[in-house]
């Protein structure tokens, strides 16, 4: 397990095992120095402790980057994510129950559970955000919040770029809650939605998709690829569409050395978290080929999280998403330009000198044992 530990953390690493219900998961709870962790609980088949770890040291960093007073966390738990929700409802209250004592940690949702998932967590234990709003929530998934971000960092990616957001034709890789609001928001100012993919398959059409309809195409539980006018593609065919904005909504590491050349874009906003490899970006930029990293482009979700948590109201929260997402996407891009150095270690250099200024502030640099701390 010491093998993830450098000057960062994690201060803890949870792995929460049930036979009796096919229970396993992993709890990371990464640096703390800002506050309790904030970070979603994903269920996957395909999971592991060490994705777990660098999920939870993205959270850190996202949320120091969007100055939120909280620290990084992630809980992935093994499993279908199209179980029935009576499975995933018993995983989750097992889970919750497990964990109740874990106070530096806060429950959220992200791929594979919802704010209906979220409610047995409250019903269970109470330490959680992204609820229904019967129970107070503002469900960042319904609303789009990360989509709200990734529309916003690409807008003023734009200006690093020699093409406008008009005509632009986007590519999207996983059509869930943030890939389908980031359609949304880019094809109501001008874009155009040209290629979408989900886990079952793909669809291309140059001429434009209809992202309303592909929405309710997946609200009737069909596939991308069931849309009726365009090419069908294999799932990983996407990411050679042609298009100008190529946006991954989907898994991690989904672009990587040995297919990072079949990318044929002029501008990667990354969706998903950790959905580049380090070697991935670092030849796209070699290319000339503009990105925005992770943490930067898609904090709306947790923007929108922390926000209920500290029970600001539902109007306050876009522009909030606006001014962060924005203000970083500049501040970083500009960087990036100005000094030659990776947009990734300019995102970096921003969020390391918040968690570090908070260290400063603790006797034990990376948690705090103060009581109440949550
Ligand atoms: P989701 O479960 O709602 O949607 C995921 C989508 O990706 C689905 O359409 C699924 O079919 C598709 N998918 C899965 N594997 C795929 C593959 N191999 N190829 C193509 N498509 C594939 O999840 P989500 O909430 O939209 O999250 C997507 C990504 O964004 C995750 O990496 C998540 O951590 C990240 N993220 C989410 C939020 C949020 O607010 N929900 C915030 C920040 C980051």
């Amino acid at each position: 397990m010491f093998r993830f530990a450098d000057e960062l953390g994690p201060f803890k690493i949870i792995h929460i095992y049930e036979p009796s219900i096919d229970l396993k998961a992993v709890l990371v709870v990464d640096n703390i120095a800002r506050g309790p962790a904030l970070g979603g609980v994903r269920i996957a088949p395909d999971v592991s402790a060490e994705e777990c770890f660098r999920l939870a040291r993205a959270m850190t960093l996202k949320n120091a980057a969007a100055d939120l007073p909280y620290g990084g966390g992630k809980i992935v738990v093994y499993g279908d994510p199209k179980m029935p929700f009576e499975k995933k409802s018993q995983l989750l209250r097992a889970l919750a129950g497990a964990l109740r004592y874990t106070e530096e940690y806060i429950f959220a949702p992200d791929m594979g559970t919802d704010e209906i998932c979220m409610a047995c967590i409250k019903d269970e234990i109470g330490r959680v955000v992204g609820l229904p709003c019967e129970m107070g929530g503002i469900p960042l998934d319904e609303v789009g919040a990360t989509g709200w971000g990734l529309f916003n960092a690409t807008e003023v990616a734009l200006k690093y770029c020699d093409f406008e957001l008009k005509g632009a034709r986007v590519v999207i890789q996983g059509f869930g809650a943030v890939g389908k609001h980031a359609a949304r928001f880019l094809v109501r100012k001008g874009a155009v939605l040209v290629g979408v993919a989900d886990s079952r398959g793909a669809v291309h059409n140059p001429e434009g998709l209809d992202v309303d309809a592909l929405i309710a195409l997946k609200n009737e539980g069909k596939n991308v690829f069931e849309y009726p006018e365009g090419k069908k593609l294999a799932s990983d065919e996407i990411v050679s569409v042609p298009c100008d904005i190529w946006i991954p909504a989907a898994r991690p590491d989904v672009i990587n050395g040995n297919n990072v050349h079949l990318l044929d874009t002029k501008l990667v906003v990354e969706g998903a978290n950790i959905p580049l490899t380090g070697e991935a970006e670092k030849i796209l930029y070699d290319k000339g080929i503009l990105y925005v990293p992770d943490f930067i482009a898609n904090a709306g979700g947790v923007i929108c999280a922390a926000s209920e948590h500290q029970k600001t109201t539902r109007p306050i929260v876009f522009g909030l998403i606006e001014e962060k997402v924005r203000s970083n996407t500049e501040q970083v891009l500009e960087a990036s330009k100005t000094r030659g150095i990776l947009p990734r270690e300019a995102a970096f250099e921003l969020a390391i000198k918040r968690v570090n200024r908070a260290m400063k502030y603790r006797r034990w640099s990376i948690f705090s044992s103060a009581p109440g701390f949550v």
